[in-house]
């Protein structure tokens, strides 16, 4: 039996980022084009070798990339937007990065997340009048280069439908499919390219299969392939990110020569296709996490496997359940982790040595892997038990909630009157999101105090400094709720994470979030708990400046989750829980301090929305049961804020509104306060703060400007709901134009305020 091992892709950015070092460095002009091409190729080509070392039999190619590939993909069927004028036969590099990056004249291709990843792709723009001509040179380099190292090459594909679909339609609107013809043509010609070049198979990803597709999309599927296989390499066609059960009997019949599944994220669906499976075509399971960064239980893999490789024989495949994309690297380059933690990750490398365990496991049976099985099982059976990771406080004060611990005692109305009985703000109040600029004496004197050259005393005497700083400035502008400025945060999850129970960090465990940029996300592998007050100091300290109200800043228990990876033993809404019960305790210690207005920021509650529809309601439900259990206890006149940034939540408002916070702070003035009206007419029933100024340009709001939005904002909220604020927080701007800003903003607010005086 041969069971082939095969990668939907693999990260590009590199062990030590390499390719984020090479593309800025290329970017400032200190390596010139053909210096970034070399290095990109050596990594490729170092990426294919470490494939090889472990067993791979099939490498991907084509999922490198010097930016996004779904980028590549639009540009491999000739569809680079017209307005660039860019000639697709003869696209430079440097014009390659004008499209993800924009130039002078053409902003760049807009961004937007990849599916329920922290990745971001550039989105293709279609026109009614788009031609596509296919453009297979780049990738047969590729190709070429990858077999001259003796690799057997496997061409790794956006398909056509998927590619069609992430797409947007610019101009009129129109009926993208009416595309496909041509698009398909393209892909033709694409694929009969690589057979030419000899290439046995290649993996076409339609990743849109695991959503809910409109029904002329999937209708559109058969014919499709129909037209490209005849002139194709043997195809694989890969689904990933979800489910595809319901579509079982379509991909079976599909004239294409083997199908992948995620088996991780939906192994349930193993049991559609496993029945009268074809005999024409191989099946590779994806049963290795490539979204998370867990050892794999390779007993239980084995046991799972082993009916399956019976039927199938050599026609299953194995593989992780999607690209190694959103995998950091290689664990073992983690020096700072303790053993036995190190010992239940796996990150890209070691993936790839679980695949090749698995693969021996399947051909040679059990005992020729007794090592590593012996390795995961212990591996598996300390996670089960490791006081590290059970902690039974946590789960009995779970337990023990009251049905209504996540209500607050009295309905907002009551809540708002109580709590202006002592915060006694004037009409249109105006505060700020959280953070101030961190300028690069505060980013030294973190740097100074991490690196041990700092005292633990100076570290909080130079944050002290800033906090009054911040509180000075806000008083002279004359803001009515402050903030503490968030100096002593250098990210506003990990802040909290290094101070919770149940968190690790990694040194190099980046995942590329979009072009050159990367993200290191916690990792939460144990229950949470909160051993001490986080916040509490620094928020006291500014509220003893100030005879204002200091406004508590806190980040809220589905934004921790979301950006994080989070153990795989328990359900996420579980751990979201035991997060927000950690935050509820910096709360109350807050309220105990004189913190009574408190924000807990949530700007990840829209991404973490299930690619299916039929499983938002669920998370919505757990997602806002944490945040609301986060204020569990507080008192009526208390007052806890939320904020959201990217203004794309009108369709959820519900959800938004069930959290129940006294005031949320939204992002709406890029979009003229578009998602404004969307509260309006849903009849928001709490404050609302809609941003006035766009903290992501340089430029400054004039007061026309402020004052046109605010009018916009009292059309569809009564004054005595509405409060005044930038769209996010200031940590990325410098103090000259924040002040510029907020005192136009405070400026237009007590004219405002004035003439709705007189008015009344
Ligand atoms: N309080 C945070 C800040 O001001 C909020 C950041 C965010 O919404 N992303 O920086
Ligand atoms: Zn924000």
């Amino acid at each position: 039996m041969n069971h082939t091992t095969h990668l939907l892709g693999f990260p590009r950015i590199g062990a030590k980022r390499e390719l984020k070092t090479l593309l800025e460095s290329h970017w400032r002009g200190d390596i010139d084009e053909a210096a970034l091409l070399r290095g990109a190729k050596a990594l490729r080509q170092k990426h294919w070798l470490l494939q090889k070392g472990a067993g791979v039999a099939l490498n991907p190619v084509g999922d490198f990339s010097l930016y996004d590939h779904v980028l590549d993909a639009q540009l491999l069927v000739g569809a680079a937007p017209p307005r660039f004028g860019f000639a697709a036969a003869s696209l430079s590099t440097a014009q390659y990065f004008e499209l993800a990056r924009g130039n002078a004249a053409q902003p760049a291709l807009e961004m937007t997340k990849w599916f329920d990843t922290n990745y971001h792709y550039l989105v293709p723009e279609w026109q009614t009048d788009t031609v596509f001509a296919a453009q297979p040179q780049r990738l047969l380099t590729q190709v070429r280069e990858a077999r001259a190292l003796g690799m057997a090459a496997k061409p790794a594909l956006l398909g056509p439908l998927s590619l069609l679909w992430l797409g947007k339609a610019k101009g009129q609107p129109f009926d993208k499919l009416k595309l496909l013809p041509g698009l398909v043509a393209a892909y033709r010609e694409v694929l009969a390219a690589l057979r030419a070049e000899g290439v046995e198979w290649a993996q076409i990803d339609e990743p849109i299969l695991a959503l809910d597709l409109e029904p002329e999309w999937l209708d559109a599927l058969a014919p499709a392939y129909a037209e490209l296989s005849p002139h194709a390499p043997k195809l694989l066609l890969a689904t990933y990110f979800g489910g595809v059960a319901e579509h079982a009997a379509r991909l079976k019949a599909l004239p294409v020569a083997g199908l992948h599944l995620d088996l991780v994220r939906a192994p349930e669906q193993l049991d559609a296709f496993a029945v009268d499976y074809p005999a024409d075509k191989i099946l590779s399971a994806g049963v290795i996490d490539g979204r998370n960064i867990w050892r794999a239980d390779l007993s239980a893999l084995q046991d799972r496997l082993a009916p399956l490789a019976e039927q199938l024989g050599d026609r299953l495949w194995l593989a992780p359940s999607c690209s190694l994309l959103h995998s950091p690297f290689d664990a073992a380059a983690e020096t700072a982790l303790d053993h036995e933690l190190k010992n239940w990750l796996a990150f890209a490398v070691q993936k790839l040595n679980e695949l090749k365990t698995l693969k021996r496991g399947l051909e040679e049976g059990r005992a020729a892997i007794a090592d590593e099985l012996a390795g995961s099982d212990f591996a598996r059976s300390q996670r089960q038990t490791s006081p590290r990771i059970h902690n039974p406080a946590v789960s009995q004060r779970l337990s023990r909630l009251p049905a209504n611990a996540d209500r607050r005692a009295s309905a907002y109305p009551i809540r708002a009157e109580k709590q202006q009985a002592w915060l006694q703000l004037p009409p249109l109040p105006a505060t700020t999101i959280g953070s101030f600029p961190q300028t690069p004496a505060i980013r030294a004197s973190r740097a100074a105090f991490k690196k041990g050259e700092l005292s633990a005393d100076d570290y909080r005497q130079a944050m002290e400094k800033e906090i009054e700083l911040a509180i000075r400035r806000q008083e002279a502008l004359g803001l009515d709720v402050l903030v503490h400025g968030e100096a002593e945060r250098n990210d506003m999850v990990e802040y909290f994470g290094e101070q919770l129970a149940g968190f690790a960090f990694t040194q190099g465990g980046w995942v590329q979030s979009y072009g050159s940029r990367c993200v290191k996300p916690p990792l939460i592998y144990g229950d949470v708990s909160r051993p001490a007050a986080m916040t509490v100091d620094w928020a006291r300290y500014a509220q003893s400046l100030t005879a204002k109200p200091v406004k508590g800043m806190l980040t809220g228990p589905i934004t921790i989750l979301q950006w994080s990876f989070v153990r795989d033993d328990l359900p996420r809404s579980e751990v979201c829980r035991q997060i927000a019960l950690a935050l509820n305790d910096e709360v109350l210690d807050l309220e105990a301090a004189g913190i009574r207005v408190i924000q807990i920021d949530e700007p990840a509650i829209r991404e973490g929305l299930p690619l299916r529809r039929a499983e938002r309601d669920g998370y919505l439900a757990w997602a806002g049961q944490a945040f609301r259990l986060s204020c569990h206890g507080v008192d009526d006149a208390t007052q806890i804020h939320t904020h959201m940034c990217y203004s794309e939540f009108g369709d959820i408002l519900p959800a938004i509104a069930a959290l129940d916070a006294d005031v949320i702070t939204i992002e709406t003035s890029r979009s003229r306060m578009a998602l404004l009206e969307d509260f309006g007419r849903f009849h928001y029933p709490n404050a609302i703060g809609p941003g006035v100024y766009d903290i992501h340009s340089p430029r400054l709001p004039g007061d026309g400007e402020i004052r046109a939005l605010l009018d916009k904002a009292l059309k569809v909220i009564p004054a005595d709901r509405l409060w005044i604020n930038p769209d996010c927080g200031l940590k990325t701007r410098g103090w000259p134009e924040v002040e510029a800003a907020l005192a136009a903003m405070v400026r237009v607010g007590r004219e405002l305020r004035a003439e709705l005086a007189q008015r009344a």
